[in-house]
C-alpha cells in the first residue's frame, strides 16, 4: 500500500521498484523507477546533485530515466520537520526499496546518536557492502593499486554498534559494574574509579544472514573466496563464534562452497571449478595481508568494528575517501552511501570529489540489474580521470592536472557517458 507523505511529493511520472523475492534480492525494476535521495549534511549538498547528474546520464544513455524523490535527514530535516529522521524518509525508503544517501554528521561524545546507524537499524539494512577496486588514473600510496579488488561485507546491526553502553559516573554504569564483578565473578577486572562500559553482542542470526549475503555475492559474481575476518583468538565467545557460525553457513551450500581446510586435506589445494573457498583470518593479520598479499583476497565477511577498519584500509589503497563507495543492504531493501563523512570544512564550496557518491550510485544500478549503465559510469570516470580533469584531492597528487569543481567534474563524466554510449 502506498504511503502518505507529510512534506515531500512522490514524482508523478515514475514507478516503484517491486521486490519479487526479498531474501535473494530478486527485483522487478521498471525503466522509470522512483529513487529516494538524501543529499545529507556538509558536502552532501555538493556530491548529491553531482551524483544525480551522472546517474541520470547513465540511465538516459541506456534508454531509461530515474525519477528522483528528494527526502531529508540531518540538518535539512531539522529545518523542514524539526526532527533528524522524519517518518517521510523512512516510509519513502521502504516503499521504493532502492535509495541513495550522502553523508550525515554525527556529534562526537555527546548529542544525538548516529543517524546513519539509526537508518540502518530502522530499515534493518544488516549488511554494509563496500567494493574496493582501482580506477585507472587515480593516485595511490601503494605501487600496485590495480591488485586491490576486494568486496567487504560488514555486519551492520550488532557488535559494538548495537550501542549498548553506559556513561562513566552514572548510576546505571555502577549497577552494571556491580553485576559484572559480584554476580558474574569478574572481580578486580575493571579498574576502580570512573569507567564507561559497553556490550558487544554477536548473534547467530546476525552472523549467519551476513555471511549468507557474502557467499551469495561471491557465487553470483564468480569470486574465488570468502574470508571470515575475526579476533576470535581473544574474544572467543563473540568474534570466535562469528567464525564458527560462518563456517556452519558455508556447509549449507553443498559442493559449490568448500572450506580451506577441506581444500588442503582432500584436494591438495585444488578447488572444484566455480567453487567458492571459505577461509578465516585474524583481523590484525588481515590488516597487513591486504597490503602484502593483496591479490589473494576477494570477498571479506566480518563483524561491525573489524569491517569499519578493514574497509577504510582497503579504500586507502585505491585513492581514499573521495573514491570509496558503499551500500547498505537488507532483504529486498537497498541504500547506497559513500564511505566518506560530511567533511564540514568543505561544505557548499563545490570543491570535493563526487566519485565516491557516483560509484555508490553505480553499486545501486548494479543491484537494480542495470549493468550496462554501471559499466558506462566506470568507463566514463576512468576516461575523465586519466585525462587529468580531476577535483582538488587528485589534482594535488598528480602533475599537469586540471582542477575542476565538483559540478564541473560531474558534468564532464556525464558528457563522456553520452559520448561512449
Ligand atoms: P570525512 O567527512 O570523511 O572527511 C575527512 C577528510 O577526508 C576530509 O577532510 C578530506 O580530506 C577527505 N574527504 C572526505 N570526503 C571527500 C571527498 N568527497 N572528496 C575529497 N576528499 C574527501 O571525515 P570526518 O571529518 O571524520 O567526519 C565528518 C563528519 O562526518 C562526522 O560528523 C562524522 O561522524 C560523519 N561521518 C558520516 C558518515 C556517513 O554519513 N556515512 C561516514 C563517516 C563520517 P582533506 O582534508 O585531506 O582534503
Amino acid at each position: 500500500m502506498a504511503s502518505v507523505y507529510d512534506s515531500v511529493e512522490v514524482p508523478e511520472d515514475g514507478a516503484a521498484i517491486e521486490v519479487v523475492d526479498a531474501e535473494s534480492d530478486d527485483l522487478e525494476v521498471p525503466d522509470n523507477p522512483i529513487i529516494p535521495i538524501i543529499y545529507g549534511d556538509g558536502i552532501g549538498t555538493d556530491v548529491g546533485p553531482a551524483a544525480q547528474t551522472v546517474l541520470q546520464a547513465a540511465a538516459e544513455a541506456t534508454g531509461r530515466e530515474i525519477n528522483w524523490m528528494r527526502v531529508f535527514a540531518g540538518e535539512s530535516a531539522r529545518e523542514k520537520y524539526d526532527e533528524n529522521l522524519p517518518e517521510d524518509t523512512i516510509n519513502a525508503m521502504k516503499e521504493f526499496k532502492v535509495s541513495i544517501k550522502g553523508p550525515l554528521t554525527t556529534p562526537v561524545g555527546a548529542g544525538f546518536r548516529s543517524l546513519n546507524v539509526a537508518l540502518r537499524k530502522r530499515l534493518d539494512l544488516y549488511t554494509n557492502m563496500r567494493p574496493t577496486f582501482h580506477l585507472d588514473g587515480v593516485p595511490s600510496p601503494v605501487s600496485r593499486p590495480d591488485q586491490m579488488d576486494m568486496v567487504t561485507f560488514r555486519e551492520n546491526t550488532e557488535d559494538v554498534y548495537a550501542g549498548i553502553e553506559w556513561e562513566a559516573g552514572t548510576e546505571e554504569v555502577e549497577q552494571v559494574r556491580e553485576f559484572i564483578e559480584q554476580e558474574m565473578g569478574y572481580d578486580e577486572t575493571i579498574h576502580d574509579g570512573p569507567v564507561g562500559i559497553g556490550i558487544k553482542p554477536i548473534s547467530e542470526f546476525g552472523t549467519k544472514r551476513l555471511v549468507r549475503k557474502a557467499i551469495d555475492y561471491a557465487l553470483e559474481h564468480d569470486r574465488d573466496s570468502v574470508t571470515l575476518v575475526h579476533k576470535g583468538n581473544i574474544m572467543k565467545f563473540t568474534e570466535g563464534t562469528f567464525r564458527d557460525w560462518g563456517y556452519e553457513v558455508a556447509e549449507e551450500y553443498g559442493e559449490e562452497v568448500i572450506t580451506e581446510d577441506t581444500l588442503w586435506e582432500e584436494r591438495d589445494g585444488e578447488p572444484p571449478e566455480d567453487a567458492v573457498v571459505v577461509n578465516d583470518r585474524i583481523a590484525d593479520n588481515m590488516l597487513q595481508q591486504i597490503l602484502t598479499r593483496t591479490p589473494q583476497y576477494d570477498v571479506l565477511a566480518m563483524p561491525n568494528l573489524n569491517g569499519d577498519y578493514l574497509s577504510d584500509a582497503c579504500g586507502a589503497q585505491i585513492g581514499g575517501l573521495g573514491i570509496a563507495p558503499g551500500a547498505n543492504i537488507g532483504d529486498g531493501l537497498f541504500l547506497a552511501e559513500p564511505v566518506h563523512g560530511s567533511a564540514p570544512k568543505y561544505a557548499g564550496q563545490d570543491k570535493v570529489n563526487p566519485t565516491a557518491m557516483i560509484l555508490s550510485g553505480r553499486i545501486m544500478l548494479e543491484y537494480m540489474g542495470w549493468d550496462d549503465a554501471a559499466d558506462l559510469i566506470r568507463n566514463a570516470l576512468e576516461e575523465t580521470i586519466t585525462s587529468k580533469q580531476v577535483t582538488y584531492d587528485i589534482e594535488r597528487q598528480i602533475s599537469g592536472g586540471t582542477k575542476l569543481s565538483t559540478s564541473d567534474f560531474a558534468g564532464k563524466v556525464a558528457d563522456t557517458i553520452y559520448d561512449l554510449a
